[in-house]
């Protein structure tokens, strides 16, 4: 199958019968941004569901491991020894299996080592150099034996990041295969190679944190939809992982302090007397409690233990496992109970350097992202939620590694202290997308990033209305969306080709559904299609199609032009309102209507030249000679007359008492002229101020485009006479141009300062002057 798509892909390149097939009616005259996904779609089957949902047949592939491994401290490195049973449930034998060397990203010689592009700056950083010089380490994995259950060596062959392993015999389907993998890694310092995993060493006290991610051979991902996965990592996108059950002993120096995924089993071996004490105390705190405390970390940082401990773990349906392990880390947690009443335990474990931050603010916010989840998603299923200081933002099962240190004194900024609490919120939230809603990252950043930013800001206005959540409302995303379209993909782009990573795989999906929930489905439709999502798709692998599918299916809404111009397009929303024209119905009643007609009379007869030769004092000759005056002298051509009223009162007597009420209520009408200037279709908010100050906002669905994208016109009937109208007044569709939403026209605020031009030495670039801060700086 693979072979024939690459024979056809150069003439398929130039053949409009693909194209054709990916816009689904091209030949339309309307444009196709209503015509549904169709082709663009994979085609349902007995393994996924035309709703959306896993079909009758689903299936998904199992790894178990049990994983033994050693952290050498004074070396920096890891070494392991692991047992896998996979489990076949596909329908398909299978005569090899994939492994993923992830650790195989910083080998000196890798593929992404070279693949970037690069130039010289005027400045560079040592980081940008190094990137550029590479490196000279022995980094990456090294496989010292694979062998099946009874010791024979089993072949294989490493391409990259990926390993293949061939099996004895045919992998029937519903069989069991197990086989142990014997590895190490000199483990790198993660913020100078970089990479998700790592150490990083701290000069001031001779101690390392280690966080340790896809750190053993992990098994790669056999699917309905892709068979094996055969992307490599290159450190972009993300995972595609099997679920299995995990039993992990990590042997560390024994003044080390290890948390992990999942529950440790042998804290009476690992902790002493009055830890176990107060861990035991914490499993019904409603406070977090210490459990190593600051005190005992301090002196711990003092020694070096050469005696060995062995932390031994359990973990039950997850996708992977992570753990940290170091002399210097704080340990608190306490228990919470999510949607449902079940217990969890909300852990943290940060250094000195967090303290100030971590200990107030950290497990709590654990405790919180869990139940805002749970109340959006399903009740969360883990026994534990740790929350670990490291610097960055990288989110693993049940264990997660986030930012937040404060300055020496113990202060920090307002910035640091929200930037924590967002990372926390959207690690830990990861525990919902993708580490139980398994979606395969390394195809679809947004699948996992763009569902759990959404939840993130969710769960961030929950926890303070005052949040400044930097993604998630819909007029966030427009400096983004104003980019240049050459500058810009659609979010249904593959993780490694996405430009602007953060603005299209982040913030834009999360805005996204932010729109559909707030402004196209409203909150209970689009609340019950996610969470329907989220259970159907709770431990299994989905894909783009059953989040689309399903969050129609549950909800009766089409939403297909939605997908087409927020997920497959690039076009921004911009909607003009061009103009308004204002009717009276013309009653015919003389004594409703010659205050208007007179009006208009008089408008004509008052002309630029009457008014000035009024002006100039000119002697009009029927003025002059009253002879000349008659009856059409004063006669008030508008006035009521015995007969019209008659007439009148005739024909209005004449009417039904429909047409009756039509003609008694006072109707204004108002013919709006928009254009869709950006591109994506989007519904029309309009709020409308009424002459006698009230307001009214009205909704008109986005499928008043359909035979029209680019322009559309629309009476709208009022009771009232309208003083001004404005699209959009909430800023809820991320219209990229304000200046083309109101009538009339108003004008935007905005604000300049004034300053004095500098003027330069002759020959001076800059207003710097190094000398005088040289002088000030010598004492
Ligand atoms: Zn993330």
């Amino acid at each position: 199958m693979k072979k024939l798509y690459y024979y056809l892909l150069p003439c398929l390149l130039f053949s409009n019968a693909v194209i054709a097939q990916n816009e689904n009616n091209p030949g339309s005259n309307h444009g196709n941004k209503f015509e549904q996904l169709g082709t663009m779609l994979s085609t349902p089957n007995e393994y996924r569901s035309a709703s959306g949902a896993p079909g009758p047949k689903y299936w998904q592939q199992k790894a178990d491991y049990e994983i033994t491994a050693k952290l050498d401290d004074d070396k920096q490195r890891l070494d392991g020894v692991e047992t896998i049973t996979y489990t076949n449930n596909s329908p398909d034998p299978l005569t090899y299996l994939w492994l993923q060397l992830d650790e195989n990203e910083h080998k000196k010689d890798a593929e992404n080592q070279k693949f970037d592009e690069s130039k010289m700056q005027s400045k560079m950083s040592l980081r940008q150099l190094q990137g550029i010089m590479g490196h000279d380490l022995d980094l990456g994995n090294h496989i010292v034996s694979i062998k099946d259950v009874n010791g024979n060596a089993l072949k294989y062959t490493i391409n990259q990041t990926m390993m293949r392993v061939e099996l004895p015999a045919t992998l029937q389907p519903g069989q069991k295969f197990r086989f142990k993998v014997t590895w190490w890694y000199n483990i790198s310092d993660r913020l100078t190679i970089g990479g998700r995993g790592g150490y990083e060493f701290f000069p001031e006290d001779g101690n390392y944190l280690y966080t340790m991610a896809q750190w053993y051979p992990r098994m790669a991902v056999y699917s309905d939809f892709q068979g094996w996965q055969n992307k490599q990592f290159t450190g972009r996108g993300e995972f595609a992982l099997a679920f299995g059950d995990f039993k992990v002993n990590i042997n560390v120096p024994a003044d080390h302090v290890v948390g992990g995924t999942g529950q440790c089993s042998n804290y009476a071996q690992t902790l002493t007397t009055a830890q176990l004490k107060r861990w035991n105390e914490a499993q019904n705190a409603t406070q977090p409690i210490e459990v190593v405390n600051l005190n005992e970390v301090k002196q711990l940082m003092k020694g070096h233990s050469t005696a060995r401990k062995t932390w031994s773990f359990h973990a039950e349906n997850v996708r992977d496992f992570a753990w940290v392990s170091s002399r210097r880390i704080v340990w608190d947690a306490m228990s919470t109970r999510v949607d449902g009443g079940k217990k969890v335990m909300a852990m943290s474990y940060y250094g000195p350097e967090a303290y100030g931050l971590y200990r107030r603010y950290s497990t709590k916010v654990v405790a919180h992202t869990l139940r805002s989840y749970s109340k959006t998603t399903f009740p969360y299923p883990y026994p534990v939620a740790i929350s670990v200081e490291a610097s960055n933002g990288m989110e693993y099962p049940m264990i997660c590694f986030n930012y937040g240190r404060t300055e020496k004194d113990g202060t920090y900024s307002e910035a640091t202290k929200n930037g924590m609490i967002g990372v926390i919120i959207h690690e830990v939230g990861h525990n919902f997308f993708p580490m139980i809603v398994n979606s395969d990252e390394r195809q679809w950043t947004w699948m996992d990033e763009g569902l759990n930013t959404f939840c993130q800001y969710l769960a961030e206005q929950s926890w303070d209305p005052n949040y400044p959540s930097q993604r998630g409302p819909a007029y966030k995303i427009v400096d983004y969306m104003k980019l240049p379209k050459n500058e810009l993909e659609p979010i249904m782009t593959n993780s490694e080709n996405i430009t602007r990573f953060g603005p299209n795989a982040y913030a834009k999906p999360a805005t996204a559904l932010n729109i559909l929930r707030e402004t196209v489905m409203g909150r209970e439709l689009f609340d019950y299609a996610f969470k329907t999502y989220a259970h159907r798709w709770a431990f299994k692998h989905p894909t783009p199609a059953d989040l689309f599918r399903t969050m129609e299916d549950a909800s009766a809404v089409d939403l297909d032009w939605f997908w087409r111009g927020w997920f497959y397009g690039t076009d921004p929303v911009d909607i003009s309102l061009d103009s308004v024209k204002y009717y009276r119905l013309n009653t015919k009643n003389p004594a409703n209507e010659a205050t208007f007609d007179r009006a208009q009379f008089d408008r004509n007869l008052d002309n630029i030249s009457t008014k000035r030769n009024k002006a100039a004092g000119d002697k009009f000759t029927v003025e002059a000679d009253t002879a000349l005056q008659d009856f059409y002298s004063k006669w008030d051509r508008f006035a009521a007359t015995p007969m019209t009223t008659q007439s009148y009162q005739a024909m209005y007597n004449a009417l039904s008492p429909d047409e009756k009420k039509l003609y008694d209520t006072k109707n204004f009408f108002y013919e709006l002229s928009l254009t869709n200037r950006g591109g994506c279709v989007s519904p029309l908010i309009i709020e409308w101020t009424y002459t006698d100050g009230s307001k009214e906002t009205e909704t008109i669905s986005a499928y008043i485009w359909r035979h029209n994208e680019q322009k559309v016109t629309k009476v709208f009937a009022k009771t009232k006479e309208v003083r001004s109208i404005k699209l959009d007044p909430e800023r809820e569709t991320a219209d990229i141009d304000e200046s083309n939403n109101s009538w009339p026209r108003e004008m935007a605020p905005t604000r300049f300062e004034l300053f004095k031009q500098q003027t330069l030495p002759r020959g001076a670039t800059s207003g710097a002057n190094p000398m005088q801060q040289s002088r000030k700086t010598t004492p």
